[in-house]
């Protein structure tokens, strides 16, 4: 198959996600599956994809519902005649590329927000348990930690903000 970088990218994402979701097992066969129709370039039934395959029509199905449910693969009803319908899965580089502008757009808004809470409020942190405070609960405890009393620190707030800053930057320039 051509190695087009869209394409690359999206099957590394499903392969990661669904091998964190469920096994790395779950995670090579979607990416298998999903070759599969990227190949065909068509509309497809589950039981041809196990033939094609070569696995069985019930784990097919397992991953393509999984897969479905978190937008990686699309779903179709056709109706060959009036009286009959049948479910059918594709994927095309369409599907892909608006997959993945969805999905930086997800990731920049959630960016967006961190970003906000960093500009507009101190933090601190407690050195020994990672736990964030606000200004507020800060004073409230009097500057320390209060499941294990150590002294809270100041987060460096600016720093981050510049990294976060540079991520979005570049996230924005990919669309
Ligand atoms: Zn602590």
């Amino acid at each position: 198959m051509v190695e087009d970088p869209e394409v690359s990218l999206f099957l590394e994402y499903v392969r990661r996600k669904m091998s964190f979701e469920y096994d790395e097992e779950m995670g090579e066969l979607s990416v298998k599956i999903l070759k599969a129709l990227l190949e065909r370039n068509e509309t497809v039934s589950d039981e041809s994809l196990a033939l094609i395959l070569g696995v069985g029509a019930t784990e097919i199905r397992r991953a393509l519902h999984a897969m479905h449910r978190m937008g990686l693969v699309g779903l179709i009803r056709e109706s060959p005649d009036q009286y009959r319908y049948e479910y059918k899965w594709f994927l095309n580089k369409d599907f892909i590329r608006k997959f993945l502008i969805q999905h930086i757009n997800n990731v920049t808004s959630k960016l967006m927000h961190r970003l906000n809470t960093l500009s507009t409020t101190t933090l601190y942190i407690c050195p020994t348990c990672f736990r964030g405070y606000t200004l507020d609960e800060a004073y409230e405890y009097d500057f320390k930690c209060p499941r294990d009393d150590t002294e809270l620190v100041q987060v460096d707030a600016s720093s981050e903000i510049s990294f976060l800053t540079n991520v979005i930057k570049n996230l924005r320039i990919e669309k």
